[in-house]
């Protein structure tokens, strides 16, 4: 049997179980943790950090695991570091993967795993699975000290309505760059001009990989598509609405941007 020693990813659906101590994350040898009799042979390694084993279990059912919570993802954004909110991410789109491709999309036979890259394979036609990856722009729009921000309708009915940068999924045929271009049109009826390509950010709810640009207000106005948008305001950087959460990768493009006015 396997050295069972490292970081745990217990997941279960949405949740994860988070300590209160150090890094969040349970670490060390699966029989020095204060874990209840469990079944762990099916513990799968599927990463590393800090040069130590990533060890995921999806459980069936939320248990007491005689430590810690049961958090969902979203929660655990402002609790553990970047690396391991990532990791966790991965580790549940992992469990999502394996409980939703159980059988063949072509021929309808069961799928097997294979052993030397996540995925599923029909041994009986050939197809082969991998896991969901949903790629999606996010574009920051400036015009000098001025930036566009929108409160989307699933933001709406909060107290204090968030504002955010636009985005949108990436369209089968399409570049990223032409989906800044047409989410932009789409959603604010502006043109956009100089996109420039910034970072990534996964962004497990549930599999999308989020591209973020900066770009330069072209021309237009204002006319939002309300089944998607609230609402759309040029806001002056010294006054600022409520802004998405430390930790999304909005807030820290609005964070760049705002840096850079004040040079
Ligand atoms: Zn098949």
């Amino acid at each position: 049997m396997t050295k069972q020693f490292g970081w745990w990813f217990f997941t279960c659906g949405n949740q994860v179980l988070v300590i209160p101590q150090g890094e969040r994350i349970p670490y060390g040898d699966i029989d020095d943790l204060p874990v209840p009799m469990l079944d762990f042979s099916a513990a799968e390694r599927f990463a590393s950090y800090k040069g130590e084993a990533c060890l995921r279990l999806e459980l069936p059912e939320v248990v007491d695991m005689g430590m810690g919570e049961w958090l969902e993802l979203r929660t655990t954004m402002s609790l553990l570091n970047a690396a391991l909110f990532n990791l966790v991410g991965k580790a549940q789109q992992f469990a999502l993967f394996l409980q939703t491709h159980k059988f063949c999309g072509r021929c309808g036979n069961a799928l097997v795993r294979v052993d030397w890259e996540l995925a599923m394979q029909c041994d009986h036609c050939g197809f082969r699975a991998y896991p969901r990856i949903s790629p999606s722009i996010i574009v920051l729009i400036t015009d000098g000290n001025k930036v566009l921000l929108a409160n989307h309708r699933r933001h709406q009915k909060q107290d204090m309505p968030i504002y955010t940068a636009i985005a949108g999924f990436v369209e089968a045929g399409e570049t990223l760059e032409q989906t800044v271009h047409r989410e932009t049109r789409e959603e604010t009826g502006l043109k956009v001009k100089n996109v420039q390509y910034w970072k990534s950010q996964p962004w497990a709810f549930p599999h999308s990989l989020m591209a973020a640009y900066f770009a330069d207000y072209a021309e237009g106005e204002i006319n939002i598509d309300r089944r998607e948008l609230a609402d759309a305001q040029w806001f002056d950087a010294s006054v600022l609405p409520h802004l998405p959460p430390p930790g999304t990768i909005a807030r820290d493009m609005i964070n760049h941007w705002l840096s850079q006015q004040t040079e």
